[in-house]
């Protein structure tokens, strides 16, 4: 893409009302627009992003058998009764509102009910279990703070995944598959390294659920640590655990400040039970389906990757999630800038051309590095009389010249 045709454009300062560096750096990088206090709009180079991180969930949530659906944001609130989650003391985050014809709606805070009802038309035998369904669909609630940027937004995409099984067997083999893939998507995402799973309480079916947590400085959650089972235990329950690993037993834990990128939670019968969801076994006895619930916030996701791995000049992206692989910017109009733009283009090559006439190079290497593409490319005269094009990465200080023809050899 040339950005000289890019609507977006960069901005020194972020909106004066925004505390959160990763709201900072995305709104000053045209990668998100702020429309209200936990409601941002994605730009066209922060959608690739979120696609890309939404790819990412896909794939490992196909890989362990999901089935993906879309359901809906409005909600009918007689489902949610049947589950006491249409109280607002009990899910203190929905928005309500009324249809025309008269009678209240809400809007989806999770989706556990009425996912838990469709089900029941198309499960009745042993015979249909297991099953994996998941989304990414819009969640909507009320939260009390939103000053985490798109780290807690009130409007946001969830990726939800329900398991379904005969068993308790069936859903703990199943639930430590769906560790795995969550563990694959951090990894992935570039944030391996810094995510724990994480003890926490498990409601009433289960001792524990798991979270996964990610070490930030922004993150509203308080973990800790064992270094030697990378795993970690919510402070939430750490009185519980007497401050020890629950895996090995050490009492050396280290204190670190985190935010929760996904969760997996052992639902057993709650919502089966509620809304008579049960299937016939063997003997042709009726029982309840015992479930499971996965959740990630793929905007959470992004916008913890942006406050990491950024720096003083702006953000940093892993490969895997950078909107563009290649920043060529290209210092004074030349033809072999063009050549490279359409050699690479043609080699799907993910690139983002720098071909403003009427930028600056000292404007053009600040913005390169606020947007955070993970290679960059410069042809100016100088280069050219050195041999070729400057190349380097993001997150390296010094470049080296490479041949014209060696360009695609060199992004590596
Ligand atoms: P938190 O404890 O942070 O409020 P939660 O426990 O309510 O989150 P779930 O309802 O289990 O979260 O949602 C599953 C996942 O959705 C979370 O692990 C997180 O990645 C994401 N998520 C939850 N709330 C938000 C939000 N307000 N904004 C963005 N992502 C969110
Ligand atoms: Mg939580």
């Amino acid at each position: 893409m040339k950005q000289s045709t890019l609507f977006t454009r960069t901005q020194k300062n972020a909106p004066k009302d925004e505390v959160s560096l990763n709201a900072q750096l995305l709104i000053r990088a045209g990668f998100i627009d702020k429309e209200m206090a936990g409601v941002y709009s994605f730009l066209p180079l922060g959608l690739r992003t979120l696609n890309k991180i939404i790819d990412i969930i896909r794939q490992e949530m196909n890989a362990i058998g999901g089935q993906e659906l879309y359901l809906t944001a409005l909600q009918n609130p007689e489902l949610w009764k049947k589950t006491g989650r249409w109280s607002d003391d009990v899910l203190d985050v929905w928005f309500k509102t009324e249809v025309a014809s008269g009678g209240e709606v809400g809007l989806g805070t999770t989706h556990e009910e009425p996912l838990t009802n469709l089900i029941k038309k198309h499960i009745s035998s042993y015979k249909d279990l297991p099953r994996y369904v998941y989304q990414f669909q819009t969640k909507f609630r009320n939260e009390k703070r939103a000053k985490s940027g798109i780290m807690r937004l009130r409007e946001f995409i969830m990726k939800d995944l329900y398991s379904f099984h005969t068993d308790q067997n069936d859903l703990d083999e199943y639930y430590e598959k769906a560790a795995r893939a969550y563990a694959n998507i951090f990894r992935r995402a570039g944030l391996g390294d810094l995510t724990y799973r994480t003890y926490a309480s498990g409601g009433t079916f289960a001792k524990y659920s798991h979270e996964f947590q990610t070490l930030t400085e922004a993150g509203e959650d308080l973990i800790y640590i064992c270094d030697k089972c990378h795993i970690a235990v919510n402070k939430e329950i750490i009185e519980d655990l007497e401050h020890k690993c629950p895996e090995c037993g050490a009492s050396n834990l280290r204190e670190g400040k985190a935010v929760e990128v996904g969760n997996i939670f052992k639902l057993g019968t709650k919502f089966s039970a509620a809304l008579e969801l049960n299937y016939k076994d063997q003997n042709g006895e009726t029982k309840p389906v015992i479930m499971g619930c996965y959740g990630i916030g793929p905007q959470r996701l992004m916008g913890t990757i942006a406050e990491i791995l950024s720096d003083e000049r702006g953000l940093v992206w892993p490969e895997a999630v950078a909107p563009f692989q290649v920043h060529l910017l290209s210092l004074g109009k030349n033809a072999e800038a063009e050549k490279i733009y359409d050699d690479l283009v043609k080699n799907n090559i993910e690139i983002l051309f720098d071909d403003r006439e009427d930028a600056s190079a000292g404007a053009k290497f600040a913005d390169a590095d606020l947007i955070g593409i993970p290679w960059r490319i410069v042809l100016s005269e100088k280069s050219l009389a050195a041999g070729g094009a400057e190349i380097k990465r993001r997150n390296e200080k010094d470049s080296h010249i490479v041949p014209l023809a060696d360009i695609e050899r060199g992004l590596k």
